[in-house]
């Protein structure tokens, strides 16, 4: 895969892991490791489907992954890197459904929140593109150093408590 698809990759799913972030879905993992047809994805623990706001931050977050991609390089052509877009459009129209508000302005509110924390949106892809796969505390870790209440030092620290929980399990209390 060439730097310039997995760049596109990082960012489309920088923006959708920033959009989810900002709006308190809480995503659990941002990652650009292909599974199945899938280029990268975002999941998230949270999210509203039952009021007009909710199912409105829902459609935001999913067509974050696109507007970041354009925000990123307004000139390329989105078709010529597809990169699973379809797929949240399809997401999307459903709760579309269950709202009367117009697609546009959902796409120029999702393009709007990630320009005012544009940072946020490049931080998080030059982390994917470091490390391929982050989960929900390396997002919290980064949206708290977005806004200053986190430093880059927390962050290592986190990352090296958990490199060495993971060499030396704890034990489980299994007897032989
Ligand atoms: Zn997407």
């Amino acid at each position: 895969m060439s730097t310039f698809t997995r760049k596109h990759i990082a960012y489309h799913e920088a923006g959708h892991a920033a959009a989810n972030l900002l709006l308190d879905h809480n995503p659990s993992i941002a990652t650009i490791a292909p599974r199945g047809d899938t280029l990268g994805r975002v999941e998230q623990l949270d999210g509203d489907m039952f009021s007009v706001e909710g199912v409105t931050n829902l459609i935001v977050a999913l067509y974050a992954g696109a507007e970041a991609q354009k925000l990123y390089e307004p000139k390329v052509d989105l078709l010529t890197v597809a990169l699973g877009a379809h797929s949240d459009d399809e997401e999307a129209d459903e709760y579309l459904r269950l709202l009367d508000c117009d697609e546009a302005s959902l796409h120029a509110h999702a393009s709007e929140l990630l320009q005012a924390n544009w940072s946020l949106v490049e931080r998080i892809a030059a982390e994917l593109m470091a490390h391929v796969t982050l989960n929900g505390d390396e997002l919290d870790i980064l949206l708290d150093i977005h806004r200053g209440d986190a430093t880059d030092e927390d962050l290592t620290h986190y990352r090296a408590i958990s490199a060495r929980a993971r060499a030396r399990p704890l034990s489980t209390g299994r007897q032989r």
